[in-house]
């Protein structure tokens, strides 16, 4: 056998077992080798190096049926430490996790728009020292920075092609901060690393098919396969906030007309709020200084059956919005995210309702449909993701 093919050979063994103890552990080195037909030396000398690059631990005495009882493994979930952050359009947050997502450190910075390249670069980079300023402890283990962008992001080269927020363009992320920090740099879009937060530590573990759907100020999703993001030929996959529902519909930020956001989104349900107010309906917001989506959630749970009704509402579209890429991804499982989701106990039954309406195949209904409980980290976490995955598809030889 070739050097090479040996070396090959070996990676994918250790990816093996890494996997089995990422998904079945505690379980000891003979199970291992048991259930992955791999030989007990086999599996000894590449648990000893996991052991060693402080990938797996071994953990308390399992079971025995008779005889001395074996080790079990785990992954180590402190052995290797990722910075996460979250660039929004109002603010830039950062968090330092450990491998199972427990934050150690988080900082928050504001941004004053308008805002130039520079001083965005510089907020973030200001974060980044923050959070290793305040993580001294955990220096030597960290691996990487994953960034979560909000906008269109070209994942391969690290750049943000249009952040509309900020409206900048062509921002070199990745290159910049790599002339800063000695870690792996990762950036990715928002509601990607969303989809990747869910598969790592939320909802989406056991799923092989997994769209997120984050709905806030925006609408965007993240879809992964088998574990992996698909992000389309140029970076746009997921766009779902742009699908049209109406031609003659409202303007939509992205200059076309009647896209689902204009019906689903935050400033939408706001939209649709202050049109029942001037029609003169019996609303308690007609009171309100500044009608917002909250503002209708906080009416709706006072009673208010305007802002009942415009939820309602609401979760149909969603559920129109969700029966398309149903049809068209067929995934397994959607998890929905985002502010507009606090509502969710308006939105779910209309969503299913229509899921059901309009559903092909039985099969198609029974998608799994289900809010997000990640919380208000959910994108920091994302953009840890991001890094967990690259330590684990190199089986702990990042740093
Ligand atoms: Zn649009």
């Amino acid at each position: 056998m070739k050097r090479g093919s040996f070396q090959q050979m070996k990676a994918l063994n250790k990816s093996i077992i890494l996997t089995k103890i990422l998904e079945d552990g505690p379980i000891s080195r003979a199970q291992i080798a048991k259930e992955t037909k791999l030989t007990p030396p086999t599996v000894g000398s590449l648990v000893k190096e996991l052991i060693e690059q402080k990938m797996v631990i071994e953990s308390s005495q399992g079971e025995s049926k008779g005889g001395r009882k074996p080790t079990m493994l785990v992954i180590n979930e402190k052995g290797h430490y990722m910075i996460g952050i979250d660039a929004g359009s109002r603010n830039i947050e950062g968090i330092l996790t450990d491998l199972s997502g427990k934050i150690v450190t988080h900082v928050k910075n504001k941004l004053t728009l308008p805002i130039t390249e520079d001083q965005f670069l510089s907020v973030l980079i200001d974060t980044i020292n923050t959070i290793l300023e305040n993580s001294s402890d955990y220096k030597n283990d960290i691996v990487g920075i994953g960034i979560a962008m909000h906008g269109v992001v070209d994942a391969e080269s690290g750049k943000s092609l249009f952040a509309p927020n900020l409206n900048l363009r062509q921002m070199p992320i990745a290159e910049t901060l790599s002339e800063h920090f000695p870690y792996l740099i990762k950036v990715e879009n928002d509601a990607r690393a969303l989809a990747l937060a869910e598969k790592w530590f939320g909802q989406g573990k056991s799923s092989e098919r997994l769209v997120v759907v984050n709905i806030g100020t925006g609408v965007g999703s993240g879809v992964t396969i088998g574990g992996e993001l698909y992000h389309g030929e140029s970076h746009i996959a997921g766009e779902i906030g742009h699908m049209t529902i109406d031609l003659d519909g409202e303007q939509c930020t992205c200059g076309n007309k009647g896209c689902l956001q204009t019906f689903i989104s935050g400033p939408a349900i706001a939209k649709r709020a202050i049109n029942q107010i001037n029609l003169g309906e019996q609303t308690s917001l007609a009171e309100v200084d500044e009608v917002t989506a909250l503002k209708v959630f906080e009416a709706a749970e006072a009673g208010d059956l305007v802002a009942k009704e415009i939820l309602h509402q609401t979760g149909t579209y969603i559920g129109v919005g969700l029966i398309n890429l149903i049809h068209t991804l067929n995934p397994s499982q959607i998890v929905l995210t985002g502010g507009v989701t606090n509502a969710k106990d308006y939105l779910l039954p209309n969503i299913e309702a229509a899921i059901n309406e309009r559903a092909l195949t039985r099969k198609a209904k029974q998608t799994i449909i289900s809010v997000s409980e990640l919380g208000e980290h959910s994108t920091a976490l994302g953009a840890v993701a991001l890094i967990i995955g690259e330590l684990f598809a190199t089986n702990g030889t990042l740093s």
